[in-house]
């Protein structure tokens, strides 16, 4: 096991800071609660995508790439840190956005990550929902490999393999602050959608042998597919790290209790957890992912689910800048 030997260009800012949450300790009443900054990765207003994009750009310039195309939602962080990462490497940027909410509003089309995705360079081209996007995007790749350019395809939210390494990093990253900061850590709970956080993260936690459990709160698929899928890409992981098996699928738990009707569309929990979070501790949550995952943690202490005397780090994957594109679910013009 070696994570040093694999290609690597420099990205995110590292290490991102791991804080205490006094006052939403507090508000909560429940376990203390800390907080893993990795929406402070810095790459255009940062996020997890950037310690994926640290191996998977790695790779594209090994290969010879001078086009990198990806694929995610109208409002995908993973599409805008990848046109950050191309324009910052020279390389070109085609993304394929999908209409996966339905969402008319002029804000979520061409606001927030959309207005990022333009101004790093990306070129862009959109789908109707419900297609297979990653074989969408292999299509548009084989056709500018036709015509000369060396493509590079970059699944949905980076998550292979190669992805998932910046996470097994992140993994390394957190055991190593717990540990020089002297802090016991009993939980680490964070939002999941393609797999690739989760699947980093066990394979890092358990390639360490760290004895802390992981719960990926889910933001689109039901718990045995978004379980299955974590597991499937961990494996995958943990060969490529070169300690395979050692995630067992017991490893990988997920509760997809909180995406409420589905995603990229917030559910009133999700709504509270932005207030509670900007309100208590002044940080700003997503409503697509980081919020999901933070109503999850909420809702979970209220119900008793961590003892009072445990301490829990919420992983905060970033995705603010998208809450300009929602402009619409806020009752902004009442208020101000
Ligand atoms: C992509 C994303 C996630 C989910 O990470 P996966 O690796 O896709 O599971 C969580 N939060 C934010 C803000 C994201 O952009």
């Amino acid at each position: 096991m070696n994570l040093a030997r694999f290609p690597r260009v420099r990205l995110a800012h590292l290490p991102t800071p791991l804080e205490p949450m006094p006052r939403l300790t507090k508000a909560l009443n429940g376990p203390e609660l800390w907080i893993k900054r990795d929406d402070c990765t810095g790459l255009s207003t940062g996020g997890n995508k950037t310690r994926k994009l640290e191996y998977l750009m790695a790779e594209a310039m090994e290969q010879g790439a001078d086009i990198v195309l990806t694929q995610g939602a109208t409002q995908s962080n993973h599409a805008r840190q990848t046109a950050a990462a191309a324009a910052k490497l020279g390389l070109d940027c085609h993304i394929l956005l999908e209409d996966r909410t339905g969402y008319n509003h002029e804000n979520y089309k061409f606001n927030g990550n959309v207005l990022l995705d333009v101004l790093h360079g990306a070129s862009i081209e959109h789908r109707g929902p419900g297609l297979d996007m990653n074989a969408e995007m292999e299509a548009v790749a084989e056709t500018m490999r036709g015509e000369g350019r060396n493509a590079y395809a970059i699944p949905g939210g980076g998550s292979n393999a190669t992805g998932a390494l910046g996470y097994v990093n992140c993994a390394f990253e957190m055991l190593a602050q717990f540990n020089d900061m002297g802090l016991l850590v009993d939980h680490i709970v964070h939002a999941t959608g393609s797999a690739g956080t989760q699947a980093g993260l066990i394979t890092g936690l358990k390639a360490m042998n760290a004895d802390i459990p992981l719960l990926g709160i889910g933001v689109r698929a039901p718990k045995d597919k978004q379980e299955a899928n974590v597991f499937a890409l961990a494996e995958k992981t943990a060969e490529k790290l070169g300690c395979p098996g050692v995630v067992k699928r017991e490893d990988v738990v997920a509760n997809t209790d909180y995406v409420g009707e589905g995603y990229g569309l917030p559910a009133p929990s999700t709504l509270e957890a932005i207030d509670i979070f900007a309100r208590t501790e002044g940080i700003l949550l997503d409503p697509v992912y980081s919020a999901k995952g933070a109503a999850g943690l909420i809702d979970l202490i209220r119900k008793g689910h961590f003892r009072k005397d445990e301490r829990v780090v919420f992983l905060h994957t970033g995705g603010a800048i998208g809450l300009t594109g929602y402009t619409h679910v806020f009752d902004v013009k009442d208020r101000a």
